[in-house]
């Protein structure tokens, strides 16, 4: 070792003036050298090494006096750590390169050094370099590293690392390569119930449980809340991913005790497997999508992505991607289904409904949009626009004394968009613009959204009528409208569900109920319309109950505004208008 070949070597450690004198240095350049916090150096390299100066720095760095080193080169040489060598030897021309050197205590030491190289002739060369410490600043990069890659809690790896990971693996063997996407079951109910600390506990309890029913090599990270994934790699087949899921549903079986109490945990599991082709983020959207459908099936279990839910999330993105559009270029369009006197056949108004228009021509009703459209956040643009639409055409309509009085446009506000939907602003501005009177327009509100605090919903519900609006319960009778909340909200009209309209036409309590409905609206003072009126008989039975305004196909379908201008012109007062035919005739 370096320290027994200096114990015999030359010199006594004070000899800087020496090292001077021999090599011929300027005077005060010498004494820089010995000032220098860095190690200095100048190396000969040929068939031996032969380190011919080195500063005093480097005692203080690495433990060695200089004159020990000089007399030991080769040995000196070999402090290098041995993954360091090579980047050592073909540093390039000043490019700083970091090399590791064994302290004299046995530590690691990090040199960033920066070397300039004289070729000399005959293979041999002379190396200049100065060496600094950059062992403290490697760790506190080490640590930042750690913590970036590293879920603080549960010290798994995190989102980000696995992604990385994954796109590495991918890249090394495209095959062979599955995601699992794990998500504890009734997690937030934990969470909400026993606390954040209760829920933390259980977290990390469950990371331990994953990581030991994995294999060193298997990457395991918790991916945000109680969601983990986990990489697998150099896999023969789907199947083994499978086995792999199992076996960590399995190992989670056991209760838990949190907080003095023994839990259940549970966790559905999806898998996707790439046999090549997939990219990282499709492969981690393919195992999402497959453990959401785990969960549908009833939890604890595993769900593998298959061709069926290819196809399916394909249609999905689709779908969002026209109706972004959708909602971005245009493409909604209100169609109006009459309302009529259930005894003359009068037109007394017409509900607007949405339609989509897509590129292609085909027309979409919201059945099939809605849902998603509220889910991605474009509810509120899509009605704005049908709003926007409906109200010019009917302005139009009102300004050409082309409606009947007492004419009443219903529109219907959506639960997803309620708050937003029902500003006073909003109505204001848009029946200004459009000169529809107040008094013609009946928004209606579902149970759905009665579902918001009562006080509340009656606060806006005071509003749009202070504004002059009617508001009316659609779908009465569906939801849990307790009489005590229709009395405390200022509405003025309840639309019977069709569901209980169907009913009138065969037996059972279906009278029964219209009839106390009527009969509970009567007593508020709230007036009654029934939709989805098909038959003779329904119309005629609805008269009977005393309900006197109904919608439906016996009417007519919902149509465009040309259509609704035209039904209106021939309407005949004392007939039920002719049921429209398909070419809208
Ligand atoms: P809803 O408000 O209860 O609308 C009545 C639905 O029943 C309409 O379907 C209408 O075409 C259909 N219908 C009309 N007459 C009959 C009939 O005699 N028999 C039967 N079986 N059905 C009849 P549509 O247009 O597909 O709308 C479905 C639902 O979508 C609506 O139910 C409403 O909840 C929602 N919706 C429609 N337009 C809008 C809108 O502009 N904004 C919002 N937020 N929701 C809308
Ligand atoms: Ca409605
Ligand atoms: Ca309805």
């Amino acid at each position: 070792m370096v320290g027994e070949a200096a114990a015999a070597g030359p010199g006594s450690s004070r000899s800087g003036a020496v090292h001077r004198a021999e090599l011929d240095f300027d005077e005060s350049l010498g004494h820089l050298m010995e000032l220098l916090p860095e190690i200095v150096y100048r190396v000969r390299i040929g068939a031996q090494v032969r380190i011919e100066y080195v500063s005093p720095a480097v005692e203080s760095i690495l433990g060695y006096r200089p004159e020990q080193v000089m007399a030991n080169a080769e040995d000196f040489v070999a402090l290098v750590h041995r993954e360091d060598q090579a980047a050592a030897l073909s540093a390039a021309e000043g490019e700083p390169t970091t090399v590791r050197f064994r302290h004299a205590n046995g530590t690691w030491v990090a040199l960033e050094c920066r070397t300039r190289v004289q070729p000399l002739g005959d293979g041999e060369a002379l190396l200049v370099g100065v060496a600094v410490d950059v062992t403290s600043l490697r760790r506190g990069e080490a640590a930042l590293k750690h913590q970036a890659e590293h879920d603080g809690l549960t010290g798994l790896a995190n989102r980000a690392k696995f992604v990385s990971r994954l796109g590495e693996a991918l890249t090394r063997d495209p095959g062979g390569v599955a995601v699992l996407f794990l998500d504890l079951d009734r997690f937030k109910k934990i969470n909400d119930s026993l606390g954040h600390g209760v829920g933390d506990t259980l977290l990390c309890e469950v990371a331990g449980r994953l990581n030991s029913s994995l294999r060193p090599h298997d990457l395991l990270a918790r991916f945000g809340g109680d969601e983990f994934t986990v990489l697998l790699t150099e896999l023969v087949g789907e199947a083994d991913a499978v086995a792999v899921a199992e076996r960590l549903r399995e190992g989670l079986a056991a209760p838990v005790e949190l907080d003095g109490r023994i839990m259940p945990v549970s966790v559905s599991i999806g898998v996707a497997y790439s046999s090549g082709g997939t990219n990282s983020e499709d492969l981690v959207r393919f195992a999402d999508a497959a453990m959401a459908r785990a969960k549908e099936a009833g939890r604890n279990q595993v769900h593998v992505f298959d061709d069926a839910l290819h196809a399916e999330l394909n249609e999905r993105l689709e779908l969002e991607n026209a109706l972004r559009a959708a909602a971005h270029q245009g493409g909604i369009f209100p169609v109006f289904q009459t309302e009529h006197d259930l005894a003359t056949g009068a037109i007394v108004g017409a509900e607007v409904l949405m339609r989509w228009r897509r590129p292609d021509g085909e027309v979409v009703h919201p059945g099939q949009f809605l849902a998603a459209a509220e889910e991605m956040g474009l509810l509120a643009s899509l009605d704005r626009q049908l709003r926007e639409r409906a109200l010019v055409e009917v302005g139009r309509l009102h300004a050409a004394s082309g409606l009947p009085g007492e004419f009443v446009v219903r529109m219907n506000l959506s639960a997803g968009d309620f708050l937003e939907s029902v500003r006073p602003s909003v109505w204001q501005d848009l029946l200004a613009d459009t000169g529809v009177p107040a008094s013609m327009v009946c928004l209606e509100i579902t149970e759905g959204s009665l579902g918001l605090d009562v006080e509340e919903l009656a606060a806006c519900v005071a509003e749009l009528r202070a504004v002059g609006l009617k508001v009316a319960v659609d779908d009465f009778g569906t939801g849990y409208s307790s009489l005590a909340y229709l009395e405390a909200l200022p509405i003025s009209d309840v639309k019977i569900d069709r569901r209980f309209v169907q009913r009138l036409g065969v037996p059972g309590p279906g009278r029964a109920v219209v009839r106390s409905i009527v009969a509970l609206c009567q007593a508020l003072g709230l007036a009654v319309v029934a939709e989805g009126v098909e038959s003779e008989l329904e119309r005629s039975a609805l008269l009977d109950l005393g309900v006197t305004h109904g919608q439906g196909y016996l009417f007519g379908r919902p149509v465009e505004t040309h259509e609704l201008e035209a039904a209106l012109g021939r309407v005949a007062l004392a007939q039920p208008v002719e049921r429209d035919r398909p070419d809208g005739r």
